[in-house]
C-alpha cells in the first residue's frame, strides 16, 4: 500500500482547523501545523497547538509575513490543507492564501492543495447578490492562482456547517434551537445540506491521497441530511416532544432586512438568502468533474440530523 501523505494544517487552531487536524492524525498522517508567531501570547491558541503535539502532530513556526518561512513550512509535507477564516462575522482572510499559493508553487513538492472552501461551491455562485459575492470571489481569485500555477488541488464545498445552521433552526443569528418559536424562510420548503462539522474534516482528509478526487470539486452530500427548514424543524419538535409556533418573513421582508444590517450582517445574511430562498445548495446535479463525498467513501458513517440535534436537548 503506498505510504500516507505528510500534511500540512494551515489554520488548525481555527472552528473547521482543529478539526481537520484530529481527522489527519486520526486517519494516519504524519500531520504538521502551522504556527504562525503572530498569534503572540494567545493562550488559547498555543494551548491548543501544545495539544496537537501531544497528540503527534509537529508544529512547524511560519508566518504569512515571510515568504522562505512559508516555503520551509511547505517543503516539510505533500500535501497542504488551508482552513482560514472566511466568515465576516468572525474574520475574513481568503486572499492571504495568494502568499500560501505563491510559496506552494516555489517549493514545488506539493501533490494537493486544499484551499479555504468548504462551503457553497464559489464557481456556481457568478449570480450572487452583494455584499456576500466577496466571499465567493476571492474564493474563486484564489482558485485561478491555484491553477494558473499548475498546482494540484481538491476544492471542498461542504455546504452547511451544522452548528451554524441546525444550531439555530436554519434562523440567522441563531445558534441554538429554541423550544418555543421558529421563523421560517417563505415556506421554509427550499433544501439545504448539513454536515456534521466533523464529517468535513473527515472527509476533507479522505480526498487528500484518493486520485479520484484530483483537481476536482468534492461536494459533502450526505443523502439523509438534505433538507428543509420544515423538516429541520419537525426533527428538533419529534426530539423536544413539542411543536414550536411559526411565523414566516417572507422574501421581500428578508431582503429588505438586509440593507438594516452592518456590513459583515449582510455577507452572511446574502449566504442565507441564496441558501434557504434560493435552494443553491441543493438544486443542481453533480456533473462532471465533480464528486460526491459520501458516495466515495460509504465506509464513513456520517451523523444525521437528528444525531446532530441530540445534543442541543
Ligand atoms: P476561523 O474563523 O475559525 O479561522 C481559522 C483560522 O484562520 C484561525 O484559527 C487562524 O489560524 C487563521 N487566521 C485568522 N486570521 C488570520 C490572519 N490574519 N493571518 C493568518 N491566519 C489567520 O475559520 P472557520 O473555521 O470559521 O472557516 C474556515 C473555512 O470554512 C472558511 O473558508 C469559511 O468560509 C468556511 N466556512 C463555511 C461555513 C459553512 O457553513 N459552509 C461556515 C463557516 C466557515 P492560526 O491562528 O492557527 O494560524
Amino acid at each position: 500500500m503506498a505510504l500516507k501523505s505528510k500534511v500540512l494544517i494551515v489554520g488548525g487552531t481555527g472552528y473547521l482547523g482543529k478539526r481537520l487536524v484530529k481527522a489527519s492524525l486520526a486517519q494516519g498522517h504524519e500531520t504538521y501545523v502551522l504556527h504562525r508567531k503572530e498569534i503572540g501570547v494567545d493562550i488559547e491558541k498555543v494551548q491548543m497547538l501544545l495539544s496537537f503535539k501531544q497528540q503527534g502532530a509537529h508544529l512547524v513556526a511560519a508566518s504569512f509575513n515571510d515568504h522562505q518561512s512559508l516555503v520551509s513550512a511547505v517543503k516539510l509535507v505533500d500535501v497542504v490543507v488551508c482552513a482560514i477564516s472566511g466568515v465576516h462575522i468572525r474574520s475574513h482572510q481568503i486572499l492571504l492564501q495568494l502568499k500560501l499559493v505563491d510559496a506552494i508553487k516555489e517549493a514545488g513538492n506539493v501533490k494537493r492543495f486544499l484551499p479555504s472552501e468548504f462551503g457553497t461551491d464559489p464557481a456556481r455562485m457568478e449570480n450572487a447578490m452583494e455584499p456576500g459575492r466577496v466571499t465567493f470571489d476571492e474564493k474563486m481569485v484564489v482558485r485561478r492562482a491555484i491553477e494558473e500555477a499548475g498546482i494540484p488541488f481538491t476544492y471542498v464545498s461542504a455546504n452547511c456547517f451544522a452548528g451554524y445552521f441546525l444550531g439555530g433552526l436554519c434562523q440567522p443569528g441563531f445558534i441554538l434551537p429554541s423550544r418555543e418559536h421558529v421563523c421560517l424562510h417563505g415556506d421554509g420548503n427550499q433544501k439545504a445540506i448539513y454536515v456534521d462539522e466533523d464529517d468535513i474534516a473527515t472527509y476533507s482528509i479522505k480526498t487528500i491521497d484518493d486520485p479520484r478526487t484530483l483537481n476536482k470539486t468534492v461536494y459533502i452530500r450526505p443523502a439523509k441530511n438534505i433538507l428543509s427548514q420544515r423538516e429541520v424543524v419537525e426533527i428538533w419538535e419529534k426530539l423536544i416532544g413539542k411543536e414550536l409556533l411559526k411565523s414566516c418573513i417572507s422574501e421581500q421582508e428578508f431582503l429588505a432586512k438586509i440593507k438594516e444590517q452592518d456590513y459583515a450582517e449582510q455577507v452572511g445574511l446574502t449566504h442565507y438568502y441564496h441558501v434557504c430562498y434560493e435552494g443553491c445548495l441543493a438544486n443542481f446535479e453533480i456533473g462532471d468533474g465533480a464528486e460526491e463525498a459520501s458516495a466515495l467513501y460509504p465506509q464513513v458513517h456520517y451523523t444525521t440530523v437528528e444525531d446532530y440535534m441530540k445534543r442541543y436537548l
